[in-house]
């Protein structure tokens, strides 16, 4: 199986890939191969960086298209009616704050003992915020922050250690780090903020850290028309350092590059050693 250049994992799991890598650790009578099975390998089918929006796991899962409209989010952005939205929104977060207690039984709580008695509508307003994405437009975020500039100077803007606050797919549990976007201009450049936006918008959703990288990417170049845009994501994900394999230090890294980064071996080796 091809590792697509885009995908990077460090440092347990790339030669897991493989099924030569000892770090895992698997136990007695386990298989490298069963334990990635449906997880990694699965993963990497989806990410390879030649593809365009028309991934799976893209289009699934992310408001932005190439036709620059809002379709394809599971929650639609705006519904025509806006008591109707409201509506659904209120039945939305009764349906978490109902899940959260039968979550909080089936672990054999008491959910009317003191210290839990608010803590299925904080569970609730907690992972609204943190899908939120789901409910905002990329469009609106960076609207007005656009500017025409005659700066086809062939210098990358870089932006450096943004955050990133995720929650994997799998287990629902938070990923985070730093995001790093470069981009090199065409005739336009977008406020420095808004790729902090873009950043927020689409992490803020369940995600796997290779799509996420791929959809910053391919955001930022279709919003700013960029001649080329790099993204590398470097985060910690909470599912593999306090379950599973146990791996408190690993990070994960993953990068996408677009238009002149994927050509051009002197803009792709500074952006490597940014
Ligand atoms: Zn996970």
């Amino acid at each position: 199986m091809r590792v697509p250049e885009f995908f990077h994992i460090a440092p347990a799991c790339e030669k897991s890939m493989n099924g030569t890598c000892n770090n895992t650790e698997p136990g007695k009578g386990e298989r490298v191969e069963d334990v990635v099975d449906g997880l990694c390998k699965g993963r990497l089918e989806l990410g390879d960086s030649t593809d365009s929006t028309s991934e799976k796991g893209f289009s699934d899962n992310c408001s932005v298209t190439s036709s620059g409209s809002s379709t394809g989010v599971r929650y639609p952005m705006a519904t025509a009616n806006p008591g109707e939205e409201a509506n659904e929104s209120s039945q939305r977060h009764q349906s978490l704050v109902n899940a959260a207690r039968v979550l909080l039984e089936s672990i054999g709580e008491d959910v009317h003992r003191e210290g839990l008695r608010k803590t299925p509508e904080r569970f609730a307003k907690a992972l609204e915020f943190l899908t939120s994405g789901y409910q905002q437009s990329i469009e609106e975020a960076v609207n007005g922050a656009l500017f025409e500039e005659d700066v086809d100077t062939q210098e990358p803007v870089t932006v450096k250690d943004i955050d990133v606050f995720s929650l994997c797919e799998h287990h629902m549990l938070p990923f985070f780090g730093k995001c790093t976007i470069s981009y090199i201009p065409h005739k336009k450049v977008i406020g420095l903020s808004k790729l902090g936006r873009i950043v927020d918008i689409l992490s803020r959703r369940l995600q796997v850290q290779e799509r996420l990288t791929k959809q910053i990417a391919e955001t930022v170049e279709r919003v700013t028309e960029a001649q080329g845009v790099a993204v590398e994501v470097e985060a910690r994900h909470l599912c593999m350092a306090c379950r599973g394999v146990q791996k408190n230090n690993a990070v994960t890294i993953t990068r996408s590059m677009t238009g002149v980064f994927k050509t051009n071996t002197v803009w792709r080796q500074e952006f490597l050693n940014k």
